[in-house]
């Protein structure tokens, strides 16, 4: 197939779209200050093949598909013991939502909304590490480009981060975080802050369609079984309350971040991330969501 003059053509229809509908986040300062213009997609195949188009070498904030990569960490390093304190169900509910946290006794439903990923951070912390350096030298590995993250956004996150910071407070109430808030929104909103363009991301997702072997040299970054069910939690709930949409639309695992991007994945055959600041009211970028519609009908590839 050929992916180059595919995304070629994708990125030539979606560009005249640009600015035209949905909103850059704006409840992240630092975020609403990127510019609606701009369309980046690029992936990698799982023989090491690439192509890429548009903006997609230049860097934006990943937002929430770093949870993708958190979750990694954190089933690599606790297994099944993971699944004590987060759940697996799609929320049906925005990101930032805290309602289901009162009912469902501070256990948050998934690992990709903003409670449950809040959670994963709070692991991390107990596993002893480093966990912002933790993040950042695994994502470097995986794509083999040191990755930092953006202290502006970052702090920026931190001095908005009301509703986090509520639902941390919150999930500490009921047992749920071992750790002070404070320090794990620091990992947390540090994680989302870090910096990253199309191509790598592209390239460190690759583990997740390589039945959780390293992009590049093979090696296991988790199992066969685990990589799986993280993509199968990406297809469920790594779109929020817009998952059933994508998976009707589209049919791949995605995890969406308010950033603009979106990685997804074809087990067995290739990951793919695609960027446009604006976002449609769920939070997922709408021209993303476009260009991966586009993607599937023009290839023929869908997990289903
Ligand atoms: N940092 C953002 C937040 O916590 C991440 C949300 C997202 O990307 N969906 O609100």
């Amino acid at each position: 197939m050929d992916y180059q003059s595919i995304l070629e053509d994708i990125d030539a229809q979606v560009r005249p779209l640009l600015g035209r509908e949905g909103r850059v986040a704006s409840y992240i300062p630092a975020l609403a200050r990127v510019s609606p213009h701009r369309f980046g997609i690029a992936l990698r195949t799982c023989d090491g093949e690439e192509a890429a188009a548009g903006d997609a070498t230049t860097p934006f904030s990943i937002q929430s598909m770093s949870k993708v990569f958190t979750l990694t960490l954190a089933i690599r390093g606790l297994g099944e013991a993971l699944w004590q304190r987060i759940g697996r169900e799609p929320s049906g509910s925005p990101f930032n939502s805290l309602v289901q946290l009162e009912t469902e006794r501070g256990i948050p439903r998934n690992p990709f909304i903003n409670a449950g990923a809040i959670a994963v951070a709070d692991r991390l912390l107990s596993q002893g590490a480093d966990a912002k350096a933790h993040v950042l030298e695994m994502l470097s590995g995986l794509c083999r480009e040191p990755v930092h993250i953006d202290a502006e956004v970052a702090q920026s996150e931190a001095d908005t981060g009301f509703r986090n910071t509520a639902l941390a407070n919150f999930m500490r109430g009921f047992g749920t975080l071992d750790n002070e808030p404070a320090r794990v929104l620091d990992v947390y909103f540090n994680q989302c802050a870090i910096a990253m363009n199309c191509l790598q991301v592209a390239r460190a997702a690759g583990y997740l369609c390589r039945d959780g072997a390293h992009p590049y040299d093979g090696t296991a970054v988790i199992s066969e079984t685990q990589a799986r069910r993280v993509n199968a939690l990406m297809l469920t709930c790594g779109t929020y309350d817009a998952a059933g949409e994508f998976a009707f639309r589209i049919g791949l695992p995605c995890k969406s971040g308010v950033g603009g991007g979106i990685v997804a994945v074809l087990p067995d055959r290739l990951s793919l991330c695609v960027w446009s600041p604006a976002l449609d009211p769920t939070g997922n970028s709408l021209l993303g969501r476009m260009a991966l519609e586009l993607f599937v009908a023009r290839t023929g590839l869908s997990v289903f």
